[in-house]
């Protein structure tokens, strides 16, 4: 079975990604690899809920964080499409189900019910150069020790 991860690069450079909305795309690489990093890669239900409140509790913008499921679903599709990962129509339907609670969950202010601390980003990502200098991709080399 293909890395639900790696396949984000993929999908990144793909033209399925071409179709995203523009205003999604600006942190669409980091989300969505967030949220695989939070799941395991044959994510349960369980697992597809909490991933998707972790990424709502992130330090980003409220509209980047608002329109997570769209591109949750926009990159089930493009998994369907490529193949490999049967369960990926029970995933979105899944995301379709969670979507309403997820926005609703939401404060004027921008925080989510629930929140206990505000999560920020990893600031290296995985496809990164790591910084330590060896010249190799962070996720083959440092892993976790920059974050
Ligand atoms: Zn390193």
């Amino acid at each position: 079975m293909p890395n639900l991860q790696d396949a984000v690069t993929d999908y990144i450079g793909s033209e399925h990604y071409l179709f995203l909305d523009s205003a999604q795309k600006e942190h669409a690489e980091q989300l969505l690899s967030y949220w695989c990093e939070q799941t395991t890669n044959t994510p349960e239900p369980d697992d597809i809920e909490s991933a998707l409140k972790t990424v709502g509790q992130l330090d980003l913008p409220l509209q980047a964080r608002k329109s997570f499921p769209a591109l949750l679903q926009a990159y089930f599709d493009y998994l369907e499409s490529i193949g490999g990962f049967p369960k990926t129509s029970a995933w979105s339907m899944q995301i379709e189900y969670l979507e309403p609670q997820y926005l609703e969950s939401f404060r004027d202010d921008g925080s989510m019910k629930g929140e206990t601390v505000r999560k920020t980003l990893p600031k290296v990502g995985r496809n990164d150069p790591c910084p330590c200098g060896s010249g190799k991709k962070y996720k083959h080399c440092c892993t976790g020790l920059f974050s």
